[in-house]
């Protein structure tokens, strides 16, 4: 079969599709993978075709600039300006996925809420959409788009997203991508890369959804990181790549972790280590790490509960300590402390040196947050991850092809 994948220049969307990709080419199908140039390094060695997409976000959106200004989609904006980016992401590079697929048809595409252009070309070229969640899928018990629903209908963002989606769907005659399509929308298929127990009313999903975990494998990104050889336990820090621009956070997490007897390994994103002041000696940071290697020795992992980071941390069986960024993150924030995996700090202005400082000993002290994540590790290795999702995309397909 020939699979296509457009995925979003982040390594939020792209990371969760690699190991899935993977296994699709060791099953002996083709893979062509549309997405932003930085990411051809990652993908080409995966046997994918690769193609390159102009970004409009990477000359527009600047939440996470080294000055500091995420205002620009951040905060109370950020539920009227997803779509907004999203929508024009999908513009940069509609015509040129089209262009491409219409010589060589794909079986099917695959892509996530955020690959808008995934489903105008699947409708386009009326072949099976395939969605991946790497987070919460929706139906009529839960609704991801409800919380945008919010924006009023005369907000400039948002009434430029309607119009936006309305030309789309004069110019391709695809569906009209709306707040309730970006965020609710349903494929043909739908994979879930997430564990069933943490999905909201996981029971009411019908068969065309299979759960089949976080997509673990080899990544060559950021080469590998070996825990210093002095048997502390290991914490890890990371606001993950999207909303990571929180220089305020930093000395509070050193304060937190100065006596302590730890290492500490602190994934920075878009800061700069040079502007920060006085670092302890116990702490190591950077900006982009080999996260799934230094899960694996980690001991404690303070997470902006993104479902990737969240995901991998129970896949290395990792207490957490949650300090959401942004609303969805929140929701997973509490899941975590609810389920005993951690705890969560869900209003972030709050959080004091004490307060951390706490949290990291109660982790490490107190074995039932270690013995949960161990249990929820099992269940997310029994649901297959890469593998599971190719097998089921791929059964899916034949069933259809008849
Ligand atoms: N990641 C990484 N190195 C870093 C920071 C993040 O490899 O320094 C990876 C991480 O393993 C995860 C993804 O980037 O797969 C981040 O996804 P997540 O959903 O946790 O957060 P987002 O960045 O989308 O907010």
């Amino acid at each position: 079969m020939h699979i296509a994948v457009v995925a979003l220049g982040a390594f939020g969307h792209v990371n969760p599709t690699l190991s899935f990709v993977t296994e699709l080419i060791r099953r002996g199908n083709r893979v062509t993978y549309f997405t932003t140039e930085n990411f051809r390094s990652i993908i080409e060695p995966l046997g994918a075709k690769f193609v390159p997409m102009r970004s409009w976000m990477a000359e527009h959106d600047r939440h996470n600039d080294s000055d500091g200004d995420q205002t620009q989609s951040e905060g109370d904006n950020v539920a009227a300006s997803v779509p907004f980016l999203f929508l024009n992401e999908a513009g940069a590079f509609i015509d040129d996925i089209l262009a491409v697929l219409q010589e060589d048809r794909p079986d099917a595409i695959v892509h996530d809420f955020a690959g808008i252009a995934g489903t105008i070309a699947a409708d386009v070229l009326k072949v099976p959409n395939i969605m991946l969640y790497t987070s919460y899928p929706a139906n009529e018990y839960y609704s991801v788009a409800e919380g945008f629903n919010n924006v009023p209908a005369d907000h400039p963002l948002r009434k430029a997203a309607e119009e936006i989606a309305e030309n789309y769907a004069a110019k391709y005659h695809c569906r009209v991508m709306t707040f309730q399509e970006i965020f609710d929308g349903q494929g043909d298929f739908n994979i879930v890369m997430m564990q069933k127990r943490l999905v909201p009313h996981n029971e009411t999903f019908g068969e065309n959804f299979v759960f089949t975990g976080v997509q673990i494998g080899k990544r060559t990104a950021f080469g590998g990181w070996t825990a210093p050889d002095n048997g502390k336990p290991l914490l890890y820090s990371s606001l993950g790549t999207a909303f990571n621009n929180w220089p305020e956070y930093y000395p509070i997490l050193f304060d937190a972790v100065r006596d302590l007897d730890i290492n500490v390994f602190a994934a920075l994103g878009a800061i700069d280590p040079s502007s920060l002041k006085d670092i302890p000696a116990n702490v190591e940071c950077a900006q982009m790490v080999p996260q799934l290697d230094i899960l694996s020795q980690s001991s404690v992992f303070i997470t902006h509960a993104g479902m990737g980071g969240t995901g991998e941390a129970i896949y290395y069986g990792v207490p957490m300590i949650a300090i959401p960024q942004m609303e969805e993150q929140a929701i997973t924030a509490r899941q975590i402390e609810e389920k005993g995996l951690g705890i969560a700090f869900i209003d972030k202005n709050k959080i004091t040196s004490e307060s951390l400082k706490e949290a990291i000993q109660e982790l490490l002290c107190n074995p039932s947050y270690k013995k949960t994540a161990e249990e929820f590790r099992e269940d997310m290795k029994s649901l297959g991850g890469s593998a599971a999702s190719a097998e089921a995309l791929l059964n899916y397909l034949e069933k259809r092809h008849g």
